[in-house]
């Protein structure tokens, strides 16, 4: 049917400006628009230029030349999710995607550039220089063919569409219209469709009135949608936290029991939601939602149960973290997964490393045997890659290489490739409560001093310890 709009609006596009005069001048351009009107368009809202304000000078030149480029090539495209949503709001998009009937491998003769991912759902990445542009081709229904536990994963990567026996989609590359794409998408403020053409919003599912009511509602049935697929549990939740939208109430209900087939998502794909979750700028409100829809302890359980524990300092660091990085991302800088990991498992570490770090100095060698257990845990729920859980480590152990200073133990550790990362978690945890006597003011000067001044606060604080050292020593000969 929409592609019957398609071929109206190439008959017409030459008397672009006469219709949109007229358009403007009518109150309801749905009914007396010529070029719509003769359109089967059931339950299709379509927003015309003046009704939106959605321009081109906010779409990224990359995505801009994707739509233009299928276009001219005679195919349908449409920006669509984020990129619509977010500008409708007046925000920036993070990214910009793109929907089309192209098929992945048209996409890829098209762009030199483009490659196509997944297997699950194959999406293509279309780069300009460091923009990627994700386009999809559209996706329609499919009938269940059920994949069950004995079946190969060679035989599952022959197929375009499988799900298991709980309802979750394993194979989803089936191709069909805009309409039945529309109907995949998650939530309604995600399935708002914007062509090039005439510059308008096709609204398939009242995602309109959603955006103007500030809420997220899922497309469907929510308990089979969350089946199909349970990470839109926490795109719910994502969304709502970014956006401070409210979760509608079918949408919201079913999720507290739902929530433990998040243990049936591969771990690799819960860890690239967990950063998304907890690096959108709201991951303090995201905590607290993950944590109220019980979804949170199918991302890290050690954290939540830790948490339990009440207003401890360690636990008091998990909130100062995720504050810390929500200003971070406020003033357009980087966060890396290894210290927020840090900071997650730490409440973990502290109370495997029983008692005070500061009191009872672990051994390296016993921090990380606790350290490779804990992060080992959290592995079987988000597949950290080793990079990131390395770093994680090093964080942890420049905690004690920080604590211990005498000469070479300071030179050492301030050469330290994560000294910056160490240090700041240092300071998280003095201003979390721990009582480290002084030790981040210490290693503040020390930045800030010059060589000589560094010199001499190592000599200053060998004498103090040399100092501390002497009166045990007098006693001990008085007694003698
Ligand atoms: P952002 O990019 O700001 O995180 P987004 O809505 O663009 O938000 P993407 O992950 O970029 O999210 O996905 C693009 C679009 O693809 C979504 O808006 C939605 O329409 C669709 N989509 C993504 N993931 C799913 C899913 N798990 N189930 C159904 N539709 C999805
Ligand atoms: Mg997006």
């Amino acid at each position: 049917m929409l592609s019957k709009l398609f071929k109206s609006l190439n008959a017409k596009q030459n008397h672009g400006s006469d219709e949109r005069q007229r358009r403007s001048a009518t109150q309801d351009p749905l009914v007396s628009d010529p070029l719509l009107a003769d359109l089967d368009m059931d339950g299709v809202a379509v927003l015309t230029r003046d009704q939106h304000c959605i321009s081109r000078k906010n779409i990224s030149p990359g995505a801009l030349k994707v739509l233009y480029k299928l276009d001219s090539e005679g195919y349908q495209a449409f920006l669509v999710g984020g990129g619509v949503r977010d500008l409708l709001l007046g925000n920036r998009p993070k990214d910009f995607d793109i929907a089309t009937d192209a098929t992945p491998e048209q996409l890829r003769e098209l762009f030199r550039n483009a490659r196509i991912i997944g297997r699950r759902f194959k999406i293509v990445h279309i780069r300009f220089g460091r923009e990627i542009i994700e386009a999809t081709t559209f996706r329609a229904h499919h009938q269940p063919m059920e994949v069950t536990r004995e079946k190969s994963r060679k035989a599952l990567m022959n197929l375009d569409s499988a799900h298991s026996s709980s309802g979750m989609i394993l194979r989803d590359n089936v191709y069909g219209d805009i309409n039945e794409d529309a109907l995949r998408r998650d939530f309604t403020v995600n399935a708002l469709y914007y062509t090039i053409r005439n510059f308008l919003i096709l609204d398939f599912s009242s995602g309109m009135d959603d955006i103007k009511q500030r809420r997220i509602r899922i497309i469907g049935d929510p308990t089979t949608r969350y089946k199909e697929d349970p990470v839109r549990m926490l795109r719910a939740i994502r969304f709502s936290a970014k956006l401070d939208f409210t979760i509608e109430e079918n949408t919201r209900e079913p999720i507290n029991n739902l929530a433990e087939m998040l243990g049936s998502v591969a771990p690799a794909r819960l860890f690239d939601e967990t950063l998304k979750l907890l690096s959108n700028g709201h991951g303090v409100r995201t905590f607290e939602l993950l944590t109220e829809f019980e979804v949170g302890k199918f991302l890290f359980p050690d954290t939540l149960t830790c948490m339990k524990r009440g207003d401890i300092p360690e636990n008091k660091l998990v909130e100062l973290a995720l504050k810390n990085t929500d200003n971070r991302i406020a003033e357009g800088k980087s966060v890396t997964p290894a210290f927020l990991f840090a900071a997650l498992l730490w409440p973990a570490l502290r109370s495997r490393l029983d008692g005070s770090l500061a009191e009872n100095q672990p051994s390296i060698q016993h921090l990380h045997q606790v350290a490779d257990q804990i992060i080992g845990r959290q592995l079987h729920y988000t597949a950290i890659p080793r990079r990131f859980y390395l770093a994680t480590k090093e964080i942890w152990e420049l905690q004690l290489r920080l604590q211990r200073r005498n000469q070479r133990g300071v030179q050492t550790a301030y050469q330290h490739p994560r000294f910056r990362a160490g240090y700041d978690f240092l300071l998280l945890r003095e201003e979390s409560g721990e009582q480290l006597a002084g030790l981040g003011q210490w290693w503040t000067q020390f930045q800030l001093a010059d060589t000589t001044v560094q010199a001499n606060m190592i000599k200053a604080l060998s004498s103090q310890q040399r100092s501390r050292r002497r009166p045990n020593r007098r006693r001990h000969r008085k007694v003698q």
